[in-house]
């Protein structure tokens, strides 16, 4: 279902909306039918959680803007978040630091997304499961048999494919990654990768890549809904289950496979340090007086600025902070071949490399353009302040 399935053009709102509803409604209701029993009521996990129904509908009606729905939308978000959990769900583990398991699936917290993951149907995840070898194997096929076609399967981690795959071998029966995520993948009614190993290949496959690692959908040529970062929020993982709760389809996706909801817009465009960032107001080294007043961490080698992601909107461990409010510029992390491209330059990326990541121009040819519309827009006085950054950030380089 695309953006614009779910989002009305204008003048068609209200009847589109109803609609809408009454498809949602529909869509819960096979679920509710068609999903195994929950072990325990929804009332009994929050209680015994500690946490307010009243707290539970707040989160809903944020995690329906996030997912850019109306408010009307808020009670279709709770019934869904209820039986989200039913979801029969296998996770596997390829080449990775199981670090997106450890954001996702742990808190010290309970908030809403916590409780979510800590209450989903997991058939099958290697790293949690007690069972080992040939029984930890049977409890894969058993999960297959089970639920064929109805099961999510969330990939975590790179599949290498130097060697016939055989750089990743899993299991009693030593079959490689690849051989594993073929058969799985080809039962599953959606494929979820977590984390940008799963997505890209990431640091697996940064260069010179020796064991030709790649993302799912390069390694198999299947469609995948690429939950990307390095470690990925929990948020974007939730929201996607509750999407596909609500329509019976995945999100409307971007050219590289991640929810346009999440990842539809830049770091950058949301950043707390963007003023700083127009003002022409830089750190200049690491622990400077321009860091300690909360300057941009543009000449730092922040790539906020060819970034997209939600994490300067929903930050991380319950929105408490993010990289760059902890005072580090931001990686890129949810971008492909991010460890090649960006990671290690702790300095703005040239030019060149900058304009084929789609970014915005260089520092100074950004002050330029900002003294251009200022100068057109809101008169002399404000160009002479902003004339003033820019000029100090040109003498100090
Ligand atoms: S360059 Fe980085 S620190 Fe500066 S405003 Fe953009 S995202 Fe924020």
């Amino acid at each position: 279902m695309s953006l614009e399935d779910i989002h009305p053009k204008k003048g068609q709102t209200k009847a589109y909306y109803d609609a809408l509803m009454k498809k949602c409604d529909l869509h819960l209701e096979q679920m509710e039918k068609e999903l195994p029993p929950s072990l325990e009521k929804w009332e009994d996990t929050l209680r015994w959680k500690g946490v307010k129904r009243r707290d539970f509908l707040k989160w809903c009606s944020v995690m329906t803007a996030a997912l850019m729905l109306p408010p009307i939308f808020n009670g279709k978000v709770a019934r869904a978040a209820e039986i989200v959990s039913r979801i029969p769900v296998v996770w596997l583990n390829f080449a990775e630091c199981t670090g997106c398991t450890e954001s996702v699936l742990r808190s010290s917290y309970p908030d809403f997304d916590t409780i979510i993951l800590e209450t989903i149907s997991l058939e099958y995840h290697e790293t949690l499961l007690a069972a080992s070898g040939y029984q930890a194997e049977e409890c894969l096929e058993e999960a297959l048999e089970k639920f064929p076609g109805k099961f999510i399967c969330v990939i975590e981690g790179a599949i290498p494919m130097g060697m016939d795959g055989k750089y990743l071998t899993i299991g009693a029966k030593g079959k490689t990654g690849y051989e594993i995520a073929k058969e799985v993948t080809s039962k599953a009614a959606m494929v979820i990768c977590i984390g940008s190993c799963s997505s890209y290949g990431n640091v697996q496959a940064a260069s010179p890549n020796p064991t030709e690692a790649r993302g799912v959908k390069d390694a198999l040529n299947i469609s995948t809904v690429n939950i990307a970062g390095c470690p990925p929020n929990g948020v974007n993982f939730v929201g996607t289950l509750l999407h596909y709760m609500l329509f019976g389809a995945i999100p409307a996706l971007d050219h590289i496979g991640r929810p346009l909801w999440a990842y539809g817009k830049r770091i950058h465009d949301f950043c707390e340090r963007r003023p700083h960032y127009d003002a022409g107001e830089f750190v200049e080294e690491w622990g400077d007086e321009y860091a300690k007043k909360g300057w941009c961490l543009y000449k730092m080698g922040c790539k906020g600025p060819y970034t997209y992601a939600n994490c300067s909107r929903v930050r991380f461990n319950q929105g408490v902070s993010w990289p760059v409010m902890a005072g580090h510029g931001c990686m890129g992390c949810t971008e492909p071949k991010f460890w090649d491209k960006m990671a290690p330059l702790e300095k703005p990326i040239a030019d060149q490399a900058l304009f084929s990541l789609g970014g915005e121009a260089t520092i100074d040819k950004v002050g330029v353009g900002l003294t251009a519309a200022t100068v057109a827009g809101i008169g002399v006085h404000a160009v002479g302040s902003v004339i003033r950054g820019v000029g100090k950030e040109k003498e100090d380089t």
